[in-house]
């Protein structure tokens, strides 16, 4: 890799600064670089529009520098954004910036980068998918079609037209082309009115969208004349932007997004939260919007003695069973840290209970023997039944869950062992904003993956949240079990999972909203 190292005068070695374009909102829509950058960031700042989904990639501490949907929070001023940036760097640390959309498209990223180049920090910029392009695609609108459009203008609306506009509103009435307004929603309806004064026609085709490629994605179209108006009575929010021209009117048939199938859905993911990644993007590639709501957290055991002492004594097992996922990487993770490695596995036989497991254990390159056909401890018992009277079988398991496995693998003539490689515990208390939003009737769906986690999600639940379940917010459960453990807790089940995953969860959700 070509590397520059720059030196201050104090010949301290100088940090280097990412101005990395976030994109529109969609967690897919990152470029790879900036992923790289947040992978290596020691500290990073971001702005408004930024969907904090994207800080995954990094183990650095985040700020943000102001908030997307108004003046309520801190906003950090730009000068002081700068200094940051620029102090962050020269005291050695690898500093992103992240920005939404591209950087350098009406974002003051190139003032940012303005700043770093007078101050003497080396930097980098890497663009990001625009607001522009990112909502067109997202609503089905080509801002070129062949047909339409053969030039296409962002114009940001951001000035008030009445008062002194640098815009010159006869040009762009007479542009040939696709306009799109980067704006916020109290100007449309003045710039809709100064592009019809300068001579566009009133019926012009014209479309806003907001909060475009998030679950939330909103779109309207009406003619030019009476977009403001219409976008208005709809109750649009921030982030918006409109898109004006004959191309608007091919929407229909390129339209896919919207039609996810469980667009706008909004959804309490309530798997641990070191692992509730993948949920939560499955959820944002259903057009849902997942909010995290971690009821259990998973933590190493207080002591590793008893693990220790099962993995130096690995050959005298014949099977070893892995429920879980975090099982996996517990047992595996020890068991490399203190010396060994996959050969040690080399004579027993695996067992797992279902597909998030094996996933666990193909990063080790490690193939279960057995699996069930249904995901769930009866079913892994009963599998594993004519293959265990006299085996010795080491079971990794949570510190809690239940006991099906010991006791009908020992009514089965087996040896079981059960070792605890890591803790299952109730946190205290959820995100109090992800209360605030139950309380408020603003999700659809809970997903109850464990029975624990149906225990303690209906102690956690302030009271006036648990009215909203089975009104507003549906909680739709991963078995039988868990199902009963929620209606012990006092909690209703709209519906249930036949596949006993995450995945399953989904279907359930896409099958009750058809
Ligand atoms: N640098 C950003 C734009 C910053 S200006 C980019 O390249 O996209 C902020 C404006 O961008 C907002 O007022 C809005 O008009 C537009 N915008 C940003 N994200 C958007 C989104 N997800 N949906 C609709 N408009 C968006």
């Amino acid at each position: 890799m070509n590397m520059t190292v720059f030196r201050n005068p104090a010949n301290k070695t100088t940090g280097k600064v990412y101005l990395v374009g976030a994109g529109p909102g969609d967690p897919g829509l990152l470029t790879l670089r900036g992923a790289e950058c947040l992978a290596r960031a020691d500290l990073i700042l971001y702005d408004g529009l930024v969907n904090p989904l994207h800080l995954r990639h990094s183990q650095a501490s985040a700020e943000r520098t102001c908030r997307a949907d108004g003046p309520t929070g801190r906003v950090i001023p730009q000068d002081e954004i700068n200094r940051r940036l620029i102090d962050a760097a020269r005291s050695g640390k690898t500093v992103v910036r992240l920005k939404g959309g591209d950087p350098f498209i009406f974002g003051r990223g190139s003032e940012e980068a303005a700043a770093l180049s007078a101050a003497g920090i080396p930097f980098e910029v890497v663009p990001g998918i625009t607001a522009a392009t990112a909502a067109a695609v997202y609503t089905g609108i080509s801002l070129t079609h062949r047909e339409h459009a053969s030039a296409v203008a962002f114009v940001t609306g951001h000035e008030d037209p009445t008062k002194s506009s640098t815009l010159d509103y006869g040009a762009l009435a007479s542009f040939p082309g696709t306009l799109v307004f980067y704006m916020g929603l109290h100007r449309l309806s003045a710039i809709a009115g100064s592009l019809i004064e300068a001579g566009k026609p009133p019926a012009t085709p014209a479309c806003v969208v907001s909060r475009a490629t998030q679950p939330r994605q909103r779109t309207i179209t009406g003619p030019l004349s009476e977009i403001a108006s219409l976008a208005v009575a709809a109750d649009f929010h921030a982030p918006s932007l409109a898109i004006i021209g004959d191309c608007v009117r091919m929407r229909e048939q390129a339209r896919w997004f919207e039609d996810r199938p469980l667009f706008g859905q909004v959804i309490g993911i309530t798997r641990p939260e070191e692992q509730a990644d993948d949920a939560a993007l499955r959820a944002v590639e259903l057009g849902a919007f997942p909010i995290m709501l971690p009821t259990i957290e998973i933590a190493p055991p207080e002591s590793w003695s008893e693990v220790d002492a099962a993995i130096s004594r690995l050959n005298e097992f014949d099977w070893i069973i892995f429920t879980s996922a975090n099982g996996v990487r517990a047992f595996l993770g020890r068991l490399w840290k203190i010396g060994h490695d996959m050969r040690s596995l080399a004579n027993m036989k695996i067992a797992t209970i279902g597909p998030g497991t094996n996933a666990a254990l193909m990063q080790y390159s490690l193939r279960a023997d057995l699996v069930p056909t249904e995901f769930r401890a009866e079913a892994l018992a009963e599998a594993l039944r004519p293959h265990v009277r006299g085996s010795r079988i080491l079971w990794a398991r949570a510190s809690r869950g239940r006991d099906v496995l010991l006791t009908e693998l020992a009514a089965a003539g087996a040896i079981i062992t059960p070792v605890v490689v890591y803790l299952n515990r109730d946190v205290d208390c959820l995100p109090a904003e992800a209360i605030g939003q139950i309380e408020r009737g603003e999700l659809d769906w809970i997903g109850l993956s464990s029975p624990s986690i149906a225990r303690n999600l209906a102690r956690l639940l302030s009271n006036e949240a648990k009215g909203m379940l089975g009104e507003k917010t549906r909680l739709v459960s991963i078995s039988p079990v868990t199902t009963a453990a929620a209606h012990e807790a006092g909690m209703p089940v709209s519906a249930e999972a036949t596949v006993h995953t995450w995945e399953g969860l989904f279907q359930a959700m896409i099958r009750a909203s058809a």
